[in-house]
């Protein structure tokens, strides 16, 4: 690409995307001289615009010029008008199944077995669960001391992380779709980075009860503690803390192994977007993504909301008619659950993706999709639902950073790769998460936070293969337990805020 001033995707593109800030008078082009100031990341028209005529970026129609646009002229989000959504009625499967993926540079990493489990563990960690948030505060305080005083003792266990949620009482546990935050809290009892060693913190009057939240082999006196039980706070921390040294010492005995990759499940999502993102950082995942998947590895890609645009190029994707209508469902899902809120995905861009010269969904949209790289879809699943099979899943969620992250979570992902223009500190207690950012200047502000930069794509420094590799040895290295990404090492993380889209009472 060069050291070019813009970035212009397709040929048949009539708007490209500004490197750097650019001033106005600038030639940008042989004959093409800004009118205006262009900030960097923004669109800027490559010819004259009539009124009406299609705005295409990615050789894809991002809206609908709302009057004349001049050449040379900013391009900005309430110049267009959105078009229309694809339908779901009349969508191809199958018509795209890519065949050449990359070859991945080594085809195993080192985790954790978990006996009976299908993905192996990235770290060693012992998860106290909860039926309830009124647990949490005992619980925090527990933990602390556990922390403190216990932890120490067992070396090889990583942590402890009280999985605490807003879930569990006052929610109408018989609407049809609480089925989704009960088993988002059921499948992360099943988390390969817990060891499959079950701990559980309840009240005793909640109606999330235990033997809804663990497996029946599992609920028993050994593996759950109800505070309503023990006699006063000191009782309540000492119960805890002796169960969780019991279980401390069973988890102290795991060791990593050599696994193959179809033993590790990655997430992929992005956060806080900007114009580069779909040229630079999420390409970049994609490629690495592709490489996962040619070793056999179970790759998760998601944000409902930021895919619905692009549906129909992800639906020529999916393996079988079968995949592809769970595709359909869940799209219809999503539009319902937004209708029912009176808006629709146009409500999903930030202002810091406008800043970010992003104008709406569809734009958006498009970067989004290309973390997905160009694997088949091997099969879609409902929010939290844990894979059957390995490969490359379109993983329902919502968009938002914090709740995509414990929905994939809970589907059983070892590590959440995460892309951003803006920046995110983001992160997540039981796993590490890999910040890619998708330009240099993201990386020299926080030097300390982004773990992998996909800037040298834009300055034509590397190439997207490079950075893809580049990113594909770091969730190795990650997995494996030889590096921690700077989120994990600093011990940041977001509250675990699990999606419930049914009715709180
Ligand atoms: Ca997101």
């Amino acid at each position: 690409m060069g050291q070019a001033r813009c970035i212009q995707i397709k040929k048949e593109d009539n708007v490209a995307v500004a490197t750097r800030d650019i001033q106005a008078g600038t030639e940008v082009f042989p004959g093409l001289t800004t009118k205006q100031d262009i900030p960097q990341a923004h669109k800027i028209t490559l010819r004259d615009i009539s009124r009406g005529e299609a705005i295409l970026r990615y050789g894809v129609v991002l809206g609908y010029a709302r009057d004349f646009i001049p050449e040379g002229s900013l391009v900005s989000e309430h110049m267009l008008s959105l078009p229309e959504p694809p339908g779901l009625d009349s969508l191809t499967f199958g018509a795209q199944i890519a065949v050449n993926l990359p070859d991945p540079p080594v085809m195993s990493w080192e985790g954790y077995e978990v006996s009976g489990e299908a993905y192996g563990g990235t770290r060693n960690i012992l998860g106290i669960h909860t039926t309830v948030q009124c647990v949490a505060g005992v619980l925090n305080a527990a933990v602390d001391k556990i922390r403190r005083e216990i932890l120490p003792r067992y070396p090889a266990v990583d942590g402890v992380v009280p999985v605490n949620h807003a879930y569990g009482c006052g929610v109408a546990i018989h609407a049809p779709e609480a089925i989704v935050p009960i088993r988002a809290l059921q499948n992360l009892v099943k988390h390969p980075n817990f060891g499959g060693i079950i701990m559980a913190v309840g009240l005793g009057c909640e109606k999330l009860t235990a033997d809804r939240l663990l497996p029946p082999d599992a609920n028993k006196p050994e593996n759950l503690i109800l505070l309503q039980e023990q006699k006063g706070f000191g009782q309540m921390v000492a119960a805890i803390c002796a169960m969780a040294e019991r279980k401390l010492a069973l988890l102290n005995q795991r060791k990593r192994s050599a696994l193959p990759l179809s033993k590790l499940m990655i997430g992929f999502q992005c956060g806080g977007s900007d114009a580069f993102s779909g040229i630079t950082a999420n390409p970049a995942a994609g490629y690495a993504s592709d490489m996962l998947v040619k070793g056999g590895a179970t790759v998760l890609f998601s944000e409902v909301t930021e895919v619905r645009d692009g549906v129909h190029l992800l639906a020529q994707r999916c393996v079988s008619e079968e995949v592809g209508k769970k595709l359909i469902r869940e799209m219809a899902w999503y539009d319902r659950y937004l209708q029912e809120g009176s808006v629709d995905r146009s409500a999903n861009p930030t202002p810091g993706n406008k800043k970010g010269g992003l104008a709406n969904i569809v734009e958006k949209a498009m970067g989004s999709i290309a973390k997905s790289g160009t694997a088949p879809i091997i099969d879609v699943l409902a929010p939290a639902e844990r894979p059957r099979r390995v490969g490359l899943h379109f993983a329902a969620t919502p968009a938002s950073d914090f709740v995509c992250g414990p929905c994939q979570l809970a589907s059983g992902i070892g590590i959440q790769v995460f892309m951003t223009g803006r920046g995110t500190p983001y992160g997540l207690a039981s796993i590490p998460v890999v910040k890619v950012c998708s330009r240099n200047e993201l990386k020299e502000q926080w030097p300390d936070l982004i773990d992998v930069n996909a800037g040298p794509v834009i300055t034509g420094e590397a190439s997207i293969a490079d950075i893809g590799l580049l990113l594909f040895r770091e969730i190795i290295e990650t997995a494996s337990g030889r590096k921690k990404s700077f989120a994990e090492a600093y011990g940041l993380y977001n509250d675990l805020c699990i999606f419930n889209p049914a009715p709180i009472t």
